[in-house]
């Protein structure tokens, strides 16, 4: 039985408890899908996430807006990477990829989120180019402005759902000014033509991704969300909630490496005696719990901050999303040493977990990027 004891911190409300049961107990129904064809799993996962009810949180309410709860966000990715990678993949796309409509968009773009909360959209979020990926502001791709419509050109890559998504939300140069300040967020269907799929790329935990190609691709002016120049800005806010929501993933798969590991040293004997009873795997056991719970702090103290009301959490969500995700690696690196040969065992869970959490460190802004985010936030606050 997973620990449950940290929702009753302070940080929660008995929505959130509530919420977390009956997403479990689903979990525990529904997962973990068949992967085979990584796909169809996707469509098929958002689309049952999308039936019962659990991809509301990923965006507002068009009807009744509300600020997005990123309570909800995280506890929502941590219970499902603990049951399934590929479900939390799901998931956080449908929120990441609209997360600029959820954010800055019109009523009218706002009749996108009908369809990814009910599953019935598959959402992207277009950031990264091949020359720019922790270097946002370098971006080349261009927009121009042609009369009604702006004509885009150039490529994104490692774009999740690449390949499967209904639309991008796509961020170009607009060129107001140089760098940062020249680049605009656009809502560009996939079906427009010119935009292609250049390449699939495959990773060491299998999800949707791609490299897409853009080629005088004409979206009209309306499709512009928020103003021109306001891309890069839009971008980061839209990390700042979302950011946070990485750790809780973390956190899923970390917590489940400590369960399976709980369990393994439990049953497994060793030198006549169950391996629980060894000192040294106790040692193993307690930092991993500490690791884990410390993980938590950080996560859901970035959450709840947002939540009450900060127009930013930049330093909180960076401190949550390092240190989870990091702290994750750690934990599982454990687990599979714990689970000795079995660990590395292709199919095993742990195995999988290993694979799962080394992506988490590099997008989203790199473990590296996020100290650096931290010490800008404290030296600028000293
Ligand atoms: C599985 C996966 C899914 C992704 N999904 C998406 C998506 O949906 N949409 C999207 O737009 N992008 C996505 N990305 C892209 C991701 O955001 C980038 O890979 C990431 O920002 C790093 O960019 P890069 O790969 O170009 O590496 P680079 O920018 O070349 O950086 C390489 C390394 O340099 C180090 N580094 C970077 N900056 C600094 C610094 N200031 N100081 C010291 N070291 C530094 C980091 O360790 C970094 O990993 C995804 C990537 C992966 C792997």
């Amino acid at each position: 039985m997973p620990d449950r004891s940290f929702l009753h911190w302070p940080f929660f409300e008995d929505r959130h408890r509530q919420f977390a049961e009956q997403l479990d107990a689903w979990c525990a129904k529904k997962l973990p899908v068949d992967h085979h064809d990584v796909d169809a799993a996707c469509r098929n996962l958002v689309s049952m996430l999308g039936r019962d009810g659990w991809l509301k949180p990923t965006a507002l309410d068009p009807d009744k807006p509300e600020p997005l709860d990123v309570r909800t966000l995280c506890i929502t990715r941590e219970t499902l990477a603990r049951h399934d990678g590929l479900a939390d993949f799901a998931f956080a796309m449908q929120g990441l990829g609209t997360g600029a409509i959820s954010l800055f968009g019109t009523p009218e773009q706002q009749r996108w989120l009908e369809k990814t909360r009910a599953g019935q959209a598959i959402a992207a979020f277009a950031l990264s180019e091949p020359r720019s990926g922790s270097d946002v502001a370098n971006m080349e791709m261009a927009a121009v402005r042609d009369g009604d419509f702006y004509l885009l050109s150039g490529e994104k890559t490692w774009i999740s759902n690449g390949g499967i998504a209904d639309v991008y939300i796509v961020f170009a140069r607009t060129g107001e000014a140089p760098g940062a300040k020249g680049i605009s967020a656009l809502i560009v269907p996939a079906d427009t033509k010119g935009l292609g799929i250049a390449e699939r790329l495959e990773v060491i935990a299998p999800h949707p991704l791609a490299r897409l190609s853009f080629d005088n691709v004409r979206v009209p002016a309306s499709a512009l969300i928020g103003k021109p120049g306001d891309g890069f800005r839009i971008a980061m806010s839209v990390l700042d909630v979302f950011r946070s929501t990485v750790g809780a993933a973390a956190l899923g798969f970390a917590r489940r490496a400590l369960d399976e590991s709980i369990k393994r040293v439990s049953e497994r004997n060793l030198f006549g005696a169950p391996m629980a009873e060894l000192q040294m795997v106790q040692g193993h056991i307690a930092d991993m719990a500490l690791d884990v719970d410390a993980a938590a702090l950080l996560v859901y103290r970035a959450a709840w901050t947002k939540d009450m009301g900060a127009a930013r959490v930049t330093r909180e969500a960076a401190m949550a999303k390092l240190f989870a995700t990091d702290k994750a690696q750690e934990v599982i690196d454990k687990a599979v040493q714990l689970h000795g040969g079995d660990g590395v065992r292709k199919g095993h869970i742990v195995e999988s977990l290993y694979r799962e959490i080394r992506a988490l460190r590099i997008y989203e802004g790199a473990s590296d990027v996020q100290k650096v985010v931290i010490a800008r936030q404290v030296m600028g606050a000293a």
